[in-house]
C-alpha cells in the first residue's frame, strides 16, 4: 500500500506527506484556533481564526522541513543520498542511504537540524521584537504573534530535539560522542540504551501529560531498536564482500517452461530462486523466485509459464561489492534476489537468505 504521497522537490530530495499526516492538518488547526496563549482563541471572528489556525500549523511544518533540510544538506556534503524527506504526524523524516561510521560527521549532521530550528527561532523573535514596537493596529497584532509561536515553537523543537533519547538527533550526537571513545557497537549499545530509558520515562510521564509524548516515547522505543540491529548487521557484515556470499553455480531458466516444470526444477535442486533467459536469444530477461509464483492456483500450473510471473526489473550488483551495499539494494526495491555480475557478465546471485544466514553466523561467531 502507497502510504505517502510526494508533494514537491526541493535541493532535489522529494519531500513527501505520510498519511498519517493529513491528522496533523486537521488536529493542529483545531488546537491552534482553541488555545488562548499560542493559538488564536482570543480572534472573535471565527474564518479569521480557523485561517490563522491553519497558516499557523502550515508554517510550522514548513520549519520542521527546513530542520530536515538541514540535517540532509550537511549528509549530501559528505556524498550521503538522501532518498525522501517524509513529514509524518510526528515531524519529518530524512531518509538517508547511509549514516556515517565516522562520529564527527554524525555529530555535524545531527546538530544541523536543531541550528536549523534554533536560527529560525531567534530570527522570528527578533522579527517579533520589531513587529511588536512598530505597531499595535489590530490586523498586525494576529500577524505579530503568529510570529511569536513560531519563535516559540521553533525553540521548542530545538529544545527537545537534543534530548540524549537515540535516535533523536541529541541521541545521535550521544552515540557520536561514545563513538568517539569506544568500537561503534558499543556506543551504538549505550546510546540505545539510554535513549529506551527515556522512552520508557516519556511514555509514563505522558500518562498523565499528553497523548502526544505517549506517541513519541514508542516512537523512540521501536526507533532505537531498529537502529541498534542496523548498527549490529552494518558492524558485522563489514569488510565481507557480495562474492563471499553468492551463489555461483546458478541454473538458468528459460522463460517458456510452465510453473509445475519449474516447481519440479526448485525440489530438484534445493534453490528457490533463478534468473530466467530468452527461450531463442539466451538473454536474461527476469527472475524467478518461489515467492512469485506461490499465488498461481494448482489447477493453472501447467497452463502458467515462467515469463508470466517473472520479476521483470532484474537488479543486479558488482562482486566487488559491499555485502552491506547488497543488503540495501534489497531492502530498498523489496526484492528477494539480485544478479551478481562481473564485467557484464552474470557470475552469481545473492539472496537475501544468504545474507542473513551469514549475519547469524558471523554475529554468534563474534560473541
Ligand atoms: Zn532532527
Amino acid at each position: 500500500m502507497k502510504t505517502s504521497i510526494q508533494i514537491g522537490t526541493v535541493m532535489g530530495i522529494p519531500i513527501k506527506i505520510h498519511i498519517s499526516f493529513l491528522l496533523v492538518l486537521v488536529l493542529f488547526p483545531v488546537i491552534f484556533s482553541m488555545d488562548p496563549v499560542f493559538g488564536f482563541a482570543d480572534v472573535e471572528y471565527a474564518p479569521l481564526r480557523y485561517a490563522l489556525a491553519m497558516i499557523l500549523t502550515i508554517l510550522l511544518f514548513s520549519c520542521v522541513l527546513l530542520h530536515e533540510l538541514g540535517h540532509s544538506w550537511i549528509a549530501r556534503s559528505y556524498g550521503i543520498g538522501i532518498r525522501n524527506i517524509t513529514l509524518i504526524l510526528l515531524g519529518g523524516i530524512a531518509a538517508m542511504e547511509d549514516i556515517p561510521r565516522d562520529p564527527r560527521k554524525e555529530l555535524r549532521i545531527s546538530i544541523a537540524g536543531p541550528l536549523v530550528s534554533l536560527a529560525i527561532g531567534v530570527l522570528s523573535y527578533l522579527v517579533y521584537l520589531v513587529f511588536h514596537s512598530i505597531s499595535q493596529a489590530p490586523m498586525l497584532l494576529h500577524i505579530t504573534h503568529l510570529i511569536h509561536s513560531l519563535a516559540y515553537f521553533n525553540l521548542v523543537l530545538f529544545g527537545f530535539n537534543l534530548i540524549p533519547a537515540f535516535p533523536m538527533d541529541g541521541g545521535r550526537m550521544l552515540r557520536a560522542w561514545y563513538a568517539s571513545r569506544m568500537p561503534y557497537l558499543h556506543a551504538t549499545r549505550k546510546a540505545v540504551h539510554i535513549g529506551k530509558m527515556f522512552a520508557v520515562a516519556m511514555g509514563v510521564f505522558g500518562l498523565f501529560v499528553s497523548l502526544w509524548l505517549i506517541l513519541i516515547a514508542i516512537f523512540i522505543y521501536i526507533g532505537a531498536s531498529e537502529e541498534e540491529k542496523y548498527a549490529e548487521v552494518s558492524v558485522t557484515l563489514e569488510g565481507i564482500k557480495v562474492r563471499n556470499l553468492m551463489t555461483r553455480d546458478i541454473a538458468y531458466v528459460p522463460d517458456n517452461i510452465s510453473i509445475s516444470e519449474l516447481l519440479r526444477l526448485m525440489f530438484e535442486k534445493k534453490h528457490l530462486g533463478y534468473p530466467v533467459v530468452d527461450q531463442f536469444t539466451g538473454n536474461i530477461v527476469g527472475i524467478v523466485t518461489f515467492t512469485d509464483i506461490k499465488n498461481v492456483p494448482m489447477n493453472e500450473h501447467d497452463t502458467v509459464l515462467v515469463r508470466d510471473v517473472m520479476t521483470t526489473d532484474v537488479i543486479s550488483i558488482s562482486e566487488d561489492a559491499d555485502a552491506m551495499d547488497a543488503l540495501k539494494m534489497l531492502s530498498s526495491h523489496n526484492i528477494g534476489r539480485l544478479l551478481v555480475q562481473d564485467n557484464g557478465r552474470v557470475v552469481g546471485i545473492v539472496s537475501r537468505t544468504d545474507l542473513m544466514r551469514s549475519i547469524e553466523v558471523l554475529g554468534y561467531s563474534e560473541r
